[in-house]
């Protein structure tokens, strides 16, 4: 049932066994996981069913550091569904590497396996819209769609499915609307997260509307699941018993912040003509009503290990038509492969067969305190201080860019795959601009050990023993593959958990 917080009566308190703060991929799966249970839900989200600026502004936010690609106000929807109503649908798995510890990348390694992880992945996939839960290669190639003849100890293919995309907030709408142990409150912003005199559990929530009016809402749990920024952000602004905000007296809150940089069109490949089109495979096709697939080459894992580099994947999009009469118009080497190509192809007036590619990559960001949400002393409408992100970038970052261009563009030479040439303002990182998911990552990370981070492996608060938190912010590391598919399958084992342990 949906309720609107401007009709709760200021200073009321509201009682549930389960309170979610976000409506988002992460709070509105762990709502609907718990629909028709005996748990009574209550699901706090800041806007309405509908965008509203006032609301939106509540995210502004500063920024320092590596420079941010879009203002963090716009890079995050803030009203039912959360982020889902603007993200483009791209989903894949972590890689099992992703799970591990490993030697080159300090604070890597979850407290679980990928294998662990998988059947909340399959379920996952329905719920982002997706096909078939398999992203190797050989199980969407065909007769017109194979993945290019890479060596795979240095170079795999895979895919990303691609969802089209599903919108959370409109597709479950009605769902959740019918689910009687839920409520939703909208326009319902926690202002702040107040423990037991104890310090040791959450008492209450503190919210309030935009309209002045304030209410607390008391649970047996509560799941914060506000995005990446504001998770970290929440426990920051709950300072009234410690000081430096709830959950973080090893000073963990805020801390790692991890996106996956992009660098589009670091590169061009001229494929190597194939006997059939294999470029079909590493361009976008649909596989259902709802999903498509598209193709993507990954750096092997022994490769990885070996370098001691982070994940890194590229996907290959082929040129226009435009762009490649204009290439060959203007540059002597595209002038001499092009007319070294079969007829055919050179004429090609529809738009070229995917001979001429750019590579776009994104890659793995490594964990790194220095990388950062902190508040600053502005404030919002609603007088809570702002974010600033301050995101940073280590050496192994560029070091990771640099050498997997490089064995992405020896690979293309040393299987006769096509000829590669790298983008002039890639020879050199400081001319790199990066782009990110947006994804928002790390900032209240998971380990076992409390010292080292900020949730166990259920995602409970090491500090307070009836707050979870879900999202990516839980992530130890955010490999190279697009979060949400993560989040849903981490929201799901979220849900079951609680399941058994409040019912
Ligand atoms: C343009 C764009 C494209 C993207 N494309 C992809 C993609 O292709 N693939 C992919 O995997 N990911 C993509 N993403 C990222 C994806 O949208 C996020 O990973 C995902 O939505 C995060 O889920 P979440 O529930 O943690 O946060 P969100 O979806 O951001 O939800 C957080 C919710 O919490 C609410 N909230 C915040 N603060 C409060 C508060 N104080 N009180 C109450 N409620 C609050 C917000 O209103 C919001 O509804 C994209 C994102 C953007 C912006």
């Amino acid at each position: 049932m949906f309720l609107d917080a401007h009709n709760v009566e200021s200073g009321r308190t509201l009682e549930a066994d389960l309170c979610i703060i976000g409506s988002g991929a992460a709070g509105l799966t762990v709502a609907r996981a718990l629909a028709g249970t005996s748990l009574k839900v209550c699901l706090l989200e800041s806007g309405g069913l509908d965008p509203d600026a006032k609301t939106q502004d509540l995210y502004d936010a500063e920024l320092t550091g590596v420079p941010y690609f879009m203002p963090l106000r716009a890079c995050r929807q803030r009203y039912f569904g959360g982020s889902t109503n603007c993200w483009t649908g791209w989903c894949r798995p972590l890689d099992p590497i992703d799970f591990e510890k490993r030697d080159g990348v300090p604070y890597s390694g979850w407290p679980f396996d990928r294998e662990h992880l998988d059947p909340w992945y399959a379920q996952a996939q329905k719920v982002c819209g997706l096909n078939a839960y398999t992203y190797e290669a050989e199980s969407w190639a065909g007769k017109d769609a194979q993945p290019l003849p890479m060596d795979p100890t240095r170079v795999v293919s895979g895919v990303f499915q691609v969802s089209a995309p599903a919108r959370f907030g409109t597709i479950y709408r009605a769902e959740i609307n019918a689910a009687a142990n839920v409520e939703v409150l909208l326009h319902a912003t926690v202002k702040e997260l107040v423990t037991t005199p104890g310090g040791d559990r959450l008492d209450h929530l503190k919210v309030a509307t935009l309209a002045g009016s304030t209410f607390y809402v008391k649970a047996r749990a509560t799941v914060l699941a506000a995005g990446g920024i504001e998770n970290a952000r929440l426990l920051l602004l709950s300072d009234r018993t410690h000081t430096s905000g709830l959950c973080n007296e090893h000073d963990l809150v805020g801390r790692y912040f991890m996106e996956h940089p992009h660098l589009y069109r670091f590169g061009t490949v001229f494929v190597t003509p194939p006997k059939n089109d294999r470029g079909a495979f590493y361009r976008l096709r649909p596989v259902g009503k709802q999903c498509s697939v598209i193709g993507t080459l990954i750096i092997a894992p022994e490769e990885l290990r070996r370098r001691k580099l982070l994940n890194f994947t590229a996907t290959l999009e082929p040129f226009t038509s435009h762009e490649v009469r204009a290439a060959a118009k203007e540059d002597e080497v595209y002038r001499d492969i092009v007319r070294s190509l079969p007829l055919p192809w050179q004429r090609a007036r529809h738009g070229p067969p995917g001979y001429m590619v750019h590579l776009n990559s994104r890659f793995e960001q490594a964990p790194n305190p220095e990388s950062r949400v902190t508040l600053v002393d502005k404030r919002d409408a609603l007088g809570q201080r702002k974010a600033r992100l301050h995101w940073a970038l280590t050496d192994t970052d560029y070091r990771t860019a640099t050498e997997a261009m490089q064995l992405l563009g020896r690979e293309f030479g040393f299987t006769d795959t096509g000829r590669f040439r790298l983008d002039e303002n890639h020879y050199r990182r400081e001319t790199w601009t990066f782009a990110g998911g947006p994804h928002h990552m790390g900032t209240t990370r998971m380990h076992n050990d409390p010292k080292q981070g900020v949730v166990d492996r259920n995602c409970k608060s090491h500090a307070l023993s009836n707050l979870y938190i879900a999202g990516s912010s839980v992530f130890p590391t955010g490999g190279s593959a697009n979060p949400t598919l993560t989040i849903v399958a981490m929201a799901l084992r979220l849900a079951d958990h609680l399941e058994g342990t409040l019912a």
